[in-house]
């Protein structure tokens, strides 16, 4: 696969995000125009709206992109994607006959404003990375006990907050929680001290499941409609706290950010990858029969307030234990519902070397070595005013498919009581 070439002439660069190889779906909004479903293609959006109302895309006997999510898209199935797909690689490739109807369509993305690309029907995060889970038990359990007993046989994840998931570019209020030092006899109420971020990939549910009815691992890969970069923002100081015996609570469920771009599986279809060996085998319903991870570069990056944005590290999502598939097949094996619009987040990904991984919990290993910046301060966790950006792609040959950002900025926390 090379750079596919579109009449729209930004897209065809080796540097963009959205070749027409990529075609990624989001919502957006301008100054004149309500938010609607629109389609990245260079630095324009093309407006599905007004593609479908001048009768130049039908997808279903009703209107499925005049409205500010995707996932009416969605629940018209894996056929109906392949449909939209080929389409528009046919309106907006380099030989398209109805160029002059479609020019007048696209809106420049620096006028638009994006919006969540869906509604979360409900978010599921899990924690799939072995060297991150490594990392972390080595820290909290020493490192003969690092990985659970259970960790090399299940996805381990839970159930978090589709309430507070939200698109890059939202601020994020710094959590108040409960705390407590280890030296400390009882916990106080205040602002958290250890706020962190976890780079994840999101992958998105688009065909649902009846309750009761289990699916393979192949028929999980099918459901999935596409993938985004996920920020898990974690307070590790009211974790440690209240996460035994049930998990993470209010220290995950003040706010998931992801990026607005859905990149369809289509799109990456050139770059899956397999999982690594696997010391004990999987038991069946979670076995792949085939590739079902993907090769996407992931970069982490921070800018204080009012300074320069450097890179704190770079990972790659094939460092993954588990696949978005195998989750998918896992949450589904007890006869729990998927419904489309279910976020599964993949777990932090960190990769073997200092420099690659996806936590600042990791990389200043849980505050013993603060990280220095170009401006001489250094982190340990992140500081009011820090903005945080997660972005990736999968490099193809003379072309990217690109996930755009995944960022946030951290305000102070709210007084209370
Ligand atoms: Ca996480």
């Amino acid at each position: 696969m090379t750079l596919l070439q579109s009449w729209v002439t930004s897209a065809n660069t080796a540097e963009t995000d959205f070749p027409l190889n990529n075609l990624p779906y989001g919502v957006f909004s301008t100054a004149s125009l309500e938010a609607r479903c629109g389609v990245a293609i260079g630095d324009q959006i093309l407006d599905m709206a007004a593609l479908e109302e001048a009768g130049l895309i039908t997808l279903s006997d009703e209107p499925v992109f005049d409205v500010p999510y995707w996932n009416d898209v969605m629940e018209l199935g894996p056929d109906a994607w392949e449909t939209l797909r080929a389409s528009l690689i046919a309106l907006l490739g380099a030989d398209a006959p109805d160029q002059d109807q479609i020019a007048p369509l696209l809106v420049p993305m620096a006028d638009a404003e994006l919006h969540m690309p869906m509604v979360v029907s409900e978010y599921t995060d899990f924690y799939a990375g072995r060297h991150h889970a490594t990392n972390v038990g080595t820290m909290f359990r020493g490192a003969e006990n690092a990985l659970p007993p259970n960790w090399l046989h299940i996805p381990i994840g839970y159930n978090g907050r589709a309430s507070t998931v939200v698109v890059s570019g939202t601020d994020i209020i710094r959590p108040n929680g409960q705390l407590k030092a280890p030296d400390a006899t009882v916990p106080s109420f205040g602002p958290c001290k250890r706020l962190d971020i976890e780079l994840e990939m999101g992958a998105i549910v688009g065909t649902s499941t009846q309750m009761g009815t289990p699916v393979t691992t192949a028929e999980a890969d099918e459901m999935i409609f596409g993938y985004v970069i996920l920020n898990d923002w974690s307070a590790r100081d009211i974790q440690a706290w209240e996460y035994q015996p049930l998990g993470p609570f209010q220290a995950k469920a003040f706010a998931t950010s992801i990026s607005p771009w859905i990149v369809t599986k289509a799109a990456l279809e050139p770059f899956r990858t397999s999982t690594p060996e696997r010391e004990f085998d999987l038991l069946p319903y979670l076995q792949e029969p085939g590739p079902m991870l993907y090769d996407i570069d992931l970069s982490i990056l921070i800018q204080p307030q009012g300074g320069i944005e450097e890179m704190l590290a770079r990972t790659n999502y094939n460092q993954m234990y588990y696949s978005a598939a195998q989750q998918l097949a896992h949450h589904a094996s007890s006869g729990c519902a998927m419904n489309a619009g279910d976020l599964l987040g993949s777990g932090t990904i960190s990769g073997a070397e200092k420099s690659e991984r996806g936590s600042l919990l990791e990389l200043s290993w849980g505050g013993k070595e603060p990280i220095t910046l170009q401006d001489g301060s250094t982190r340990s966790f992140i500081e009011d005013g820090d903005t945080m950006t997660l972005t990736g792609h999968a490099q193809g040959d003379g072309y990217r498919i690109g996930f755009g950002q995944c960022t946030g900025k951290i305000l102070p926390a709210i007084a209370f009581p």
